[in-house]
């Protein structure tokens, strides 16, 4: 039977995406090959890319309006230095809130000027620091809107005319927001848009040519962008993947659609950690994340009476990450609501028992 899969991340797929993954490693669309086995400059796979760089700006509310959705490899983490390495020429300023962030500005400090405008450490990252001032001459503000690890998310933008950059791995396509105050945001795909292997870089194109420096063509936005995402091989089953997964939230109603489940699972877990004695919320209400609920038991010495409750349950992934404790219910798009309310029944049978 197939687990209730709460992971951070690689994550939970919808089952038809897995079905359509597997069976295209078999065969593709009845042309005879594989998925893994094509050129990918055959007209197959042209398609699929062309697809999943339209259906990605379709979805965010982008197309048209001068964006131009990337393809490409090397993770979240390439992208905190690639962000510099291309926007960088003065001045950035991030704000830290969390590990990630954390690993963006370290990276992005071999470029230029960074400032940290401001940062949740002082409370281990359970909040999302507001009310900070924004120097007007920024290249750019980073922002991670969701954190991953904490359970934090921004609700709101800060208010600015500086260039935003986002690192959105952990919610992009979760709900609907205004990705069009972005000059740049990027997510790894493992998260919630498919396997690990590929990351969506989606990107103005006004913010070609920011630099001065000389940049390798690997790390060259223009380049990527000039070759469609092609300039050197693609993952062409991480891409592929997650065409099909795009698929599957247009059918599921788009952002609002898939907006609004989640909203609706994130209140399911945040309602029974409040109203549940035995347990205790990590990140402050405002701030909490719609994909990451991170909680702690009230009394640490009771995880052995927990975690085996919720290993018989068939739930998977919930271990908090190391640097919270506790746990973390990771309830990204493919999670459904059935699945929380197992996590939510458990809670409850644990306060009876305890
Ligand atoms: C997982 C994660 C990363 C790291 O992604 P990689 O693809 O492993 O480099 C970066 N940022 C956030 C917000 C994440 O959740």
């Amino acid at each position: 039977m197939k687990k209730h899969n709460f992971s951070a991340g690689p994550a939970i797929l919808p089952h038809e995406v897995i079905e359509g993954a597997a069976q295209a490693v078999k065969e593709l669309d009845n042309i005879g090959l594989s998925l893994i086995e094509i050129s990918h400059r055959s007209a197959e796979f042209k398609a699929i890319m062309e697809e999943a760089c339209t259906l990605s700006l379709q979805l965010l509310g982008l197309e048209g309006k001068g964006y131009q959705a990337l393809f490409l490899q090397g993770g979240a983490s390439l992208q905190f230095l690639m962000t510099a390495y291309n926007l960088l020429e003065n001045k950035a300023g991030y704000v830290n809130s969390g590990t990630w962030s954390t690993k963006a500005i370290k990276e992005a400090n071999n470029f230029g000027e960074v400032v940290e405008l401001a940062s949740s450490k002082d409370q281990n990252f359970n909040y999302i620091p507001k009310g900070y001032d924004i120097p007007s001459d920024l290249d750019y503000l980073h922002l991670t809107t969701n954190n991953t690890i904490f359970g934090t998310q921004f609700k709101d933008l800060p208010k600015t005319d500086v260039p935003l950059v986002a690192d959105m791995s952990s919610d992009i396509f979760s709900r609907p927001f205004d990705y069009s105050k972005f000059d740049l945001f990027y997510a790894g795909a493992q998260k919630n848009m498919g396997p690990s292997g590929v990351t969506l870089v989606v990107i103005k194109e006004s913010s070609f040519n920011k630099v001065s420096r000389v940049i390798p063509s690997m790390l060259s936005y223009e380049v990527h962008a000039n070759g469609g995402s092609m300039f050197n091989t693609p993952p062409v089953f991480p891409v592929y993947t997650l065409l099909l997964n795009l698929r599957w939230i247009a059918q599921h109603g788009g952002l609002e659609g898939v907006g609004k489940r989640n909203a609706e699972k994130a209140a399911l877990i945040y309602d029974e950690i409040d109203r549940n004695p035995l347990f205790q919320g990590f990140a402050h209400q405002d701030d909490r994340s719609d994909m990451n609920a991170t909680f702690n038991l009230s009394d640490d010495a009771m995880a052995g009476v927990f975690d085996p409750m919720w290993n018989e349950a068939n739930i998977s992934g919930l271990k908090g990450h190391r640097s919270v404790g506790g746990y973390r219910a990771s309830i990204y798009n493919a999670m459904s609501k059935d699945s929380v309310q197992v996590l939510v029944d458990c809670m409850q049978e644990f306060e009876r028992k305890a």
